[in-house]
């Protein structure tokens, strides 16, 4: 089975007509936490990014919380390194519970999805802030905008290209085949 039908197959990634918290309509859903729920399909699928970021010889790979940190976790786990995380404290990204990184340190970072880059450019700055380097980026699903601003390479399992639409505009509404549903209030 490829990526894409795994991700499919764990309802990580959901075909049909969508309204996302933009107001805007799509015709696929992505969300990972549907496929980091099953441990051996994560590994199954995080596998050859390990492979694709071995030669980075991070020693720790970080994510921000939440989304980052189980791909973190599994990434480390395959590659033998170490595992951390950054979040939020009064909205603020920072590195804390006693997590350190050296100077020059290379620190591969980790996400779930990468789609405007916001979380992972935070992330970058704090750790480069304390000296280490950042060596790439690592994830399930690239999903970049066209203005992302993200300039460090990305590892990812599968690129997603899922495009929206303003409800007036949008396509599968035209079709009127099926209504407009929330992710995960209907269906899986
Ligand atoms: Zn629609």
């Amino acid at each position: 089975m490829d990526t894409i039908e795994i991700l499919k197959d764990c309802g990580a990634f959901l075909e049909g007509h969508f309204l996302l918290s933009s107001g805007r309509h799509s015709g696929g859903y992505c969300q990972c936490a549907q496929l980091l729920r099953y441990p051996d399909r994560a590994a199954e699928v995080l596998a050859p990014v390990a492979q694709a970021v071995k030669g980075l010889y991070a020693s720790k790979i970080c994510g921000p919380a939440m989304g980052g940190i189980i791909v973190a976790y599994e990434l480390a786990r395959q590659l033998g390194c170490e595992a951390i995380f950054t979040e939020r404290k009064d909205n603020i990204m920072c590195l804390r519970r006693g997590f350190t990184v050296g100077q020059g340190e290379r620190i591969l970072i980790s996400e779930d999805v990468v789609t405007t880059g916001k979380s992972t450019m935070e992330t970058v700055k704090v750790l480069e802030e304390l000296g280490a380097v950042i060596v790439g980026v690592a994830c399930i699903a690239d999903r970049r905008a066209a203005d992302c601003a993200l300039t460090l390479p990305v590892f990812p399992a599968v690129k997603l290209n899922i495009e929206s639409y303003e409800p007036d505009d949008c396509p599968l509404c035209r079709e009127g085949r099926m209504p407009v549903v929330k992710p995960g209030s209907r269906g899986r």
